[in-house]
Order: C-alpha cells, then sequence, then structure tokens
C-alpha cells in the first residue's frame, strides 16, 4: 500500500493572502501547502481521504486518472469543498463517486451540492453515490477500513486505520476507547497546526504527545498553519521517527 500526501495545510497553511511571514514567502516547497487530503493507493485501488478546495489541483499535481472512492472526516469547507471536481472522473470511468461519511457528513455534501442530489438532475452534474459509515468497521471494494472516533473541540470527527497506516486530522482529543485501535499501527498521521495551543487542533507539543503514547514505527504531522514556522526549522526540532509531511511525500506502508 502506498499513501501519497496530496495536502498537509490548512486553509492558513496554504501561503496566506497579504502575509509577509516568513512561512508564506519562503521559496522552500516543502513550506508550500495545499489543504490536507491523502491519496491511498491499495493495489489497484485508490482512495481519497478529504477533498478540499485544492482537489482538483491535486489531482492534476499528482497525475492521477482515477479514484476508486472518497471518505471523509469531517464536513468543515476545508475537507469537502472540492466535491465537484469529481466530475471528470465521472466521465471517464462513466460511474458514480462511492463517497463515505458520516450521516452528519453527508448532509453537508447534500446542502453543498444540491444539484448533484435532485431527483431531475441537470445533465453533467457531479454523479455521487453516498455510502453511509457508522464507527463500526467497513470495507471499499476489499478494502478493510477501522474509523476511529476523535474529536475537534466538540465536533465529533473521523480518523481512518487501514492496515498499519492511520490517518487523523482536525482532532485534539482522542477518547481512551478509541485508543485501543489505534495501538500497534507503523505509520501514524496526526494533525499538528502550530506551536500555540488551539481550541480545536493539536498543537506542536500535542501532537508530539500522542506520538509518544502509541511509539510508531515512524510519524507524520499534517495540517500545518503558517504559524508552524519554516518546515525546516521545525522538522530539525523533531525526534527521529517524527517529521512534518509535505505536500507530495509518498510512504510505502509495509
Ligand atoms: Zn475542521
Ligand atoms: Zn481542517
Amino acid at each position: 500500500m502506498k499513501v501519497t500526501f496530496l495536502g498537509t495545510g490548512t486553509s492558513q497553511g496554504i501561503p496566506v493572502i497579504g502575509c509577509h511571514c516568513r512561512v508564506c514567502r519562503s521559496s522552500d516547497e516543502k513550506d508550500k501547502r495545499l489543504r490536507a487530503s491523502v491519496m491511498v493507493e491499495w493495489g489497484n485501488q485508490v482512495v481519497i481521504i478529504d477533498t478540499g478546495p485544492d482537489f482538483r489541483q491535486q489531482m492534476l499535481r499528482a497525475e492521477a486518472t482515477n479514484i476508486h472512492a472518497i471518505l471523509y472526516t469531517h464536513e468543515h469547507r476545508d475537507h469537502i469543498a472540492g466535491l465537484d471536481d469529481v466530475r471528470p472522473i465521472n466521465f471517464l470511468k462513466e460511474k458514480p463517486m462511492q463517497v463515505y461519511g458520516e450521516e452528519r457528513v453527508l448532509e453537508a455534501l447534500k446542502q453543498m451540492l444540491p444539484y448533484a442530489f435532485k431527483e431531475d438532475k441537470y445533465p453533467g452534474v457531479p454523479d455521487i453515490h453516498l455510502n453511509e459509515i457508522q464507527s463500526r468497521g467497513f470495507e471499499v471494494n476489499g478494502i478493510p477500513i477501522t474509523p476511529i472516533r476523535v474529536y475537534h473541540y466538540k465536533l465529533p470527527v473521523l480518523g481512518f486505520r487501514i492496515d498499519d497506516f492511520t490517518y487523523i486530522t482536525d482532532a485534539n482529543y482522542i477518547p481512551e476507547e478509541e485508543k485501543q485501535k489505534i495501538v500497534g499501527t507503523k505509520y501514524l498521521v496526526v494533525n499538528s497546526l502550530r506551536r500555540k495551543k488551539h481550541i480545536s487542533h493539536f498543537s506542536l507539543s500535542e501532537a508530539l504527545e500522542v506520538v509518544s503514547e502509541f511509539s510508531p514505527r515512524q510519524a507524520y504531522f499534517t495540517h500545518m498553519s503558517h504559524q508552524m514556522g519554516l518546515h525546516r526549522q521545525v522538522n530539525a526540532e523533531l525526534p527521529d521517527n517524527v517529521m512534518l509531511a509535505h505536500d507530495g511525500l509518498s510512504i510505502d506502508v509495509k
């Protein structure tokens, strides 16, 4: 299984309009982040987790021509706004896109794209098939997926474990009873917004605590704000088994 980071930023992680901070002015490609998303390749199956506003650009950049399914962590715009751009994949494959999310998230998708879910659809609208998931494990075309309940301040969000890979974004709390699902994971992705504490996202030190609790072979931080500081400098401070992810980074999960 191969995992590629399509984006590792937040809406304040992409170069911010009018901001002259060191990160927004940096010429290091690793400081240029699109909204957080990953592409999971399992055999010939391709699954995307979250489609933020940069989804189209991310697909072009990754030269992806096919996606079999999209999983959603939660309904904030930086995670769902790009869904309309599945149209070209619909045209190419002549099939609906299989989308997985909790009931509340699927409702938000319907509200965002009402024209795609009408009885009498206008030709050419995105063709989307909604699959409701709960906190129980499920399969996508033979890929076993374990949802992990985490909290984004008060909002329940899902993380996902696929084999030895675990992806958690937009969290600042993992309930005790969910931790069992993460134990033993070799590759752990956790959101880490910035150094300073935040009401709904793990800070750098909080994300490091999560990593030390599970001791994965390698941990990656994502969903970083421009307030995190320069990639090169922050990365140099981290323990050996932790690194800031960057857009385009691929990992072989084995
Ligand atoms: Zn969010
Ligand atoms: Zn977010």
